[in-house]
């Protein structure tokens, strides 16, 4: 695909994009607030300042565009005009992502990532959700 923007002009498209990121973290968060769950928001002093902290489960999750966190799905797709500058730079927000959740699990922290474009299915992000925070031992722990 040929770039028809001036450089100029695409770094204006994709800020738009980056800036609209914050559509399925709200998403997520009225989902999650649905449910009952409650959390705090991009909490200081964590590693990569996660979206959703649930202090009292010791759990985190994360929202991520997928264009921006490299998704492996077709919306991941890295521009194939100037790959000089995009492949590195998504490269480099993908090792951070991964360092990031590495230094959470040595903090004693499970860490779980909502891609955007599982946002869609309502349903089957429901049930992740409250597996991942109610998760089957807590269940158990509830009916003994
Ligand atoms: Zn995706």
């Amino acid at each position: 695909m040929a770039d028809w923007l001036t450089p100029e002009q695409r770094r204006r498209v994709m800020q738009a994009i980056k800036s609209k990121d914050t559509a399925p973290e709200m998403a997520v968060r009225r989902l999650v607030h649905r449910l009952g769950y409650r959390y705090r928001l991009h909490r200081k002093g964590l590693p990569g300042r996660p979206d959703l902290v649930f202090g009292g489960r010791k759990k985190i999750i994360f929202v991520h565009g997928c264009f921006w966190h490299a998704h492996t799905c077709r919306y991941g797709r890295a521009p194939t005009s100037r790959e000089e500058y995009w492949l590195p730079k998504l490269e480099r927000n993908k090792e951070r992502d991964a360092e990031n959740q590495a230094k959470l699990n040595k903090l004693g922290w499970s860490v779980m990532v909502v891609w955007e474009c599982e946002i869609k299915d309502t349903a089957a992000l429901i049930d992740r959700v409250t597996f991942f925070l109610d998760g089957l031992s807590d269940k158990k722990t509830k009916l003994e």
